[in-house]
């Protein structure tokens, strides 16, 4: 089977560095092959993604010089297809509505019990009389649709996953607890949309950094679940800046708009980053 990869950015900022480093890994892991790039725009945060920022996703990657094949796909025109995910899942009785509050979910736990992502549910709405949770839904009350992460474990048995550097992984969801597969504010998760797409657009290499390392065990479970392929993954190593932290436009790296506008030739820095020549401070590292 052909290798298809894909870089699939979320347009809430200008792309930098560790961007351009995070798809010319995904674009010549397959072309490497002879298989396919495709771009995917995670627009489906309507409050954060800008319409400016997919132009300069656009923009940056031609100016890399990296191609990609077919039309761009955009998550915000696929709603249907991960509320059709979701309406699975609902009537399996593996999700379940949740009222809660940021708020409220800090006031309910005494010792907050963190997992990979953070904070982990303490499950409150779990434990509503289903006829009066479907009643607040029915009446218009915000909700936001969690797994039921033992459920969910119990119906997709032991799952294993496996990554091109570190070999196979079991996957360990439960230490996610019951993740939001559609938020209040958005119509899907993340993880739901993510797994939904690289089935539907047949991905059969996901290349991405290793801060998404823990939550492919999200992603596995998902694919057992909605009864979809599991891609083999390579997650590479995080550029950090010359303070040692992931690079972010808050510890002031250039976007590479910027660079752009500078004249800076994107292939010759392409072939820098291929080559492992990294801006002076910068280091690209398991982080
Ligand atoms: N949209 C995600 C991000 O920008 C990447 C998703 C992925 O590669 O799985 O961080």
């Amino acid at each position: 089977m052909s290798v298809v990869s894909r870089f699939a950015p979320s347009p809430t900022g200008r792309l930098h560095l560790g961007h351009a480093f995070a798809a010319i890994q995904a674009h010549d892991h397959a072309r490497a092959e002879g298989g396919a790039f495709l771009l995917r725009i995670e627009d489906i945060d309507g409050t954060r993604s800008r319409e400016e920022h997919v132009a300069g996703i656009v923009e940056d990657l031609a100016w890399l010089g990296l191609a990609w094949d077919g039309p761009v796909v955009r998550q915000s025109a696929r709603l249907d297809e991960y509320e059709r995910a979701l309406a699975d899942l609902r009537g399996r009785a593996l999700l379940y509505p949740c009222f809660c509050t940021r708020a409220d979910i800090a006031a309910s736990v005494s010792a907050p019990h963190r997992g990979p992502d953070g904070l982990v549910y303490p499950g409150t709405c779990r434990r509503l009389n289903p006829g009066a949770a479907a009643a607040r839904v029915a009446a218009g009350q915000a909700h936001a649709w969690r797994l039921d992460m033992a459920g969910a474990v119990a119906y997709a048995g032991l799952l294993t996953w496996n990554d091109l550097v570190v070999g196979t992984q079991i996957a360990e969801p439960m230490a996610f607890g019951d993740v939001v597969l559609a938020r209040k504010d958005a119509p899907a998760s993340y993880h739901l949309a993510v797994t939904v797409d690289d089935a539907a657009q047949r991905v059969t290499d996901v290349v991405r950094g290793r801060d998404l390392f823990r939550a492919t065990d999200i992603h596995r479970l998902l694919q057992a679940l909605l009864g979809l392929p599991t891609p083999v993954y390579r997650h590479h190593d995080l550029l950090l800046g010359p303070d040692g932290e992931r690079l972010a436009k808050r510890n002031g790296v250039p976007a590479l708009a910027d660079m752009r506008a500078a004249g800076v030739d994107g292939v010759e820095l392409a072939a820098g980053l291929r080559a492992g020549r990294l801006p002076i401070g910068f280091t690209a590292r398991d982080a």
